[in-house]
C-alpha cells in the first residue's frame, strides 16, 4: 500500500503540453503560464525572436540563444494546490516527430486557437495524435483583443473539424478595441479586461451575477447582448461533464488573450482542477500504474549540447511509476543492466538544478554518454518497455562529406549524437565509407550542418545520394539472416546504435527484395524493444 504523502505527490501533478498551429500564440501563452507560476518575474523572456515561420537562418538565430530556449523544453511550477509540468515543442514542423513524442509523456494538452483564424491545419493533425491516447485536451480561443470570428461559429468548427464536443467556461464580452471581458459561466461572474497589463498579473476586477444591474451600468448595451448570447449558447453547446473531458471527447473552451495576459488564469485554474494526474501507462507486459512503488519512466527525448558550457547530452525521461531519489539505481531495460544516477537534471525556472526526489508525472534529465535512446525503458529491475513512442522512418537522404577530411572520426561522433536525437538518422553502408543522412524534413539538413560546425567544429557539405527509403531489417532465423547479409550487401547500412537496415534506391528494389527474402521482416520504424 502506497503511503498517503507519495499519493498526494502523485495526485498534486499535472503534465501537460501545448499544442496549436504555428502563430496562434504558444510562446506567447508559454510566458503568461510561466509569470503565474512566478518563474519569470516579467514575461517575455522565454524566447528570443519567435515566429512559427522561421526560415532556417532565423533558426539558427534562434539556436544562439539555444541555452535559453532548450532550457525551456520541460517547465516546473507550482499552481494552486497543483505542481504543474509544461512540456514545451518544437514549432516547426521539421520537428514534428519530436512533438509527437513529447506528446506521449503528457496526461493532457492545450489546444491553442487563434480566434481570428480558427481551426488551422497543424492542430488538426497534432490533434490526431492526442486521439491514439484519447489526452484530455483544454481549449484556449486566444486574440480576444483583435477581431475575431463569431464564437459560437468557432465552437462549432472545433466540433465539426476536430470531432470533440465543447464545453464553453468562459464567454467573451466583445472584441478587438470593444472587448471588455469574460463571462465565467460556472461561476456566473464577469471579468474585466484591462489593455497594457501583458507583463504583470492584473488584479481581479468583478461584477457578480450577468443579471446584476451594475453590469448594465458599466458596460451598456454589451450586458444585454451578453444575456443574450449566453442563451443561445446554452441552447448550442454542452455543459463541462468531467468524465467525458477524462475521455477525450469533451474539452472545456476558454477565452481570452494570451498577450493581454487575460483569461489565462481562467485556464490554469481549470487546468489544476479538471486534468488528470499522472495517469497509467501501457508497456511491453503489464499496466503500469503510477502508484506502484517500483521506479519506472521512458526516454521520450534526447537533447545534446543543451549548455554550450557543459557540452553534454541529456536524456528526458518521464516518470511513470515510483519515486526517484538522488543516488538511486535503475535497470535500463534495454541494455539488460543496473546504472546508478548519482544526479538527474529538473529545469525549475530555467535553471538546471540537481533534483533530490522526482514523482510520477515528472521530467528528469538523465546525462546521457551514449548509451541512452529515444524509448528506453528505466524500470527498477522488471523487464517490460514502454509502448508507444514513435521512431519515425527518414524520407529524405543525402551523402554527407568533410571539407576538411582528416576529421572523418569527428563527424562521425557529431552524427551519432545528433541522430540519438531522433531528428536524423546516420546510416553507415557496409562495404563502403559513405556516411547517410535521412532526415523527416529538409531543414534538419541544414541544422545538422550548421551544428556539426558549432558544437563539433567539423565543416562538412551534402551530396545527393541514390537513397529513396529505408527499413531497419530483423530476422529470428539466424541463417537467413546470413544469407540475406551476402547477396543484399551493397544495400545494407549499419544506423547511430548499430542497428542492420536496408537502403533502397527504389521502391521497386524494396519490394523486390522483400520478396526474395520472406524470412526477413522490415520495418519502417526502429523498434526499440
Ligand atoms: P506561436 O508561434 O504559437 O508560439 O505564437 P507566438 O506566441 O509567438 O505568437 C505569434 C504572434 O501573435 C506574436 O506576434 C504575438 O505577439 C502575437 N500574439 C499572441 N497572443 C496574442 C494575443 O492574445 N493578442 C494579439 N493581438 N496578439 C497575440
Amino acid at each position: 500500500m502506497a503511503n498517503q504523502d507519495f499519493l498526494n505527490e502523485i495526485n498534486s501533478r499535472r503534465t501537460f503540453a501545448i499544442i496549436s498551429h504555428p502563430d496562434a500564440g504558444k510562446t506567447t501563452i508559454t510566458e503568461k503560464v510561466l509569470l503565474f507560476g512566478q518563474l519569470i518575474q516579467k514575461a517575455g523572456t522565454v524566447k528570443g525572436k519567435k515566429s512559427g515561420q522561421y526560415a532556417t537562418s532565423d533558426w539558427m538565430e534562434m539556436e544562439k540563444e539555444r541555452g535559453i530556449s532548450v532550457t525551456t523544453s520541460v517547465m516546473q511550477f507550482p499552481y494552486a494546490d497543483c505542481l504543474v509540468n509544461l512540456l514545451d515543442t518544437p514549432g516547426h514542423e521539421d520537428f514534428s516527430e519530436d512533438t509527437y513524442r513529447t506528446l506521449t509523456a503528457v496526461d493532457s494538452c492545450l489546444m491553442v486557437i487563434d480566434g481570428a483564424k480558427g481551426v488551422e491545419e497543424r492542430t488538426i493533425k497534432l490533434m490526431e495524435v492526442t486521439r491514439l491516447r484519447d489526452t484530455p485536451i483544454i481549449t484556449f480561443m486566444n486574440k480576444m483583443d483583435r477581431d475575431i470570428r463569431d464564437p459560437i461559429d468557432l465552437l462549432d468548427e472545433v466540433e465539426s473539424v476536430l470531432k470533440i464536443a465543447c464545453a464553453p467556461i468562459t464567454w467573451p464580452i466583445g472584441s478587438g478595441k470593444e472587448f471588455k471581458g469574460i463571462y465565467h459561466i460556472l461561476r456566473d461572474e464577469v471579468i474585466f479586461y484591462k489593455s497594457g497589463m501583458g507583463h504583470t498579473i492584473q488584479d481581479v476586477d468583478i461584477i457578480k451575477g450577468i443579471n446584476n444591474p451594475e453590469l448594465d451600468a458599466r458596460i451598456g448595451y454589451f450586458a444585454a447582448d451578453l444575456r443574450e448570447q449566453m442563451e443561445l449558447v446554452q441552447g448550442a453547446s454542452h455543459e463541462f461533464d468531467r468524465e467525458a473531458f477524462l475521455k477525450g471527447e469533451l474539452t472545456p473552451v476558454f477565452f481570452g488573450t494570451a498577450l493581454g495576459n487575460f483569461g489565462v488564469d481562467h485556464m490554469l485554474d481549470g487546468l489544476t482542477e479538471w486534468a488528470p494526474a499522472p495517469q497509467h501507462r501501457a508497456t511491453t507486459g503489464r499496466t503500469v500504474e503510477p502508484t506502484e512503488e517500483g521506479f519506472s519512466g521512458f526516454v521520450f527525448k534526447i537533447q545534446a549540447n543543451m549548455d554550450p558550457k557543459h557540452r553534454d547530452r541529456v536524456a528526458f525521461l518521464r516518470i511513470c511509476s515510483g519515486k526517484y531519489e538522488k543516488g538511486m539505481k535503475m535497470h535500463h531495460v534495454r541494455i539488460g543492466k543496473d546504472v546508478l544516477v548519482p544526479h538527474a537534471l529538473t529545469f525549475l525556472a530555467g535553471d538546471r538544478e540537481h533534483v533530490e526526489e522526482a514523482f510520477p508525472g515528472d521530467i528528469i534529465g538523465l546525462h546521457n554518454h551514449g548509451t541512452i535512446q529515444i524509448g528506453d525503458t528505466f524500470s527498477s529491475g522488471e523487464k517490460f518497455t514502454f509502448t508507444g513512442i514513435p521512431n519515425f522512418a527518414p524520407e529524405l537522404f543525402r551523402r554527407i562529406r568533410l571539407r576538411d577530411p582528416l576529421k572523418q572520426k569527428q563527424l562521425l561522433k557529431g552524427l551519432v549524437q545528433l541522430a540519438e536525437e531522433g531528428a536524423v538518422q546516420v546510416f553507415r553502408p557496409l562495404d563502403n565509407n559513405d556516411l547517410i543522412v535521412g532526415a523527416v524534413g529538409v531543414l534538419q539538413f541544414d541544422v545538422v550542418v550548421h551544428r556539426l560546425k558549432s558544437e563539433y567544429n567539423v565543416d562538412a557539405i551534402y551530396e545527393s545520394v541514390n537513397v529513396s527509403t529505408a527499413r531497419w531489417v530483423y530476422s529470428e532465423d539466424g541463417k537467413a539472416l546470413e544469407e540475406f547479409k551476402n547477396k543484399a550487401s551493397t544495400n545494407l547500412a549499419l544506423d547511430g546504435g548499430d542497428n542492420l537496415s536496408y537502403l533502397a534506391p527504389t521502391m521497386v528494389n524494396l519490394n523486390l527484395a522483400m520478396e526474395r527474402h520472406p524470412k526477413i521482416r522490415f520495418h519502417k520504424t526502429r523498434e526499440h524493444a
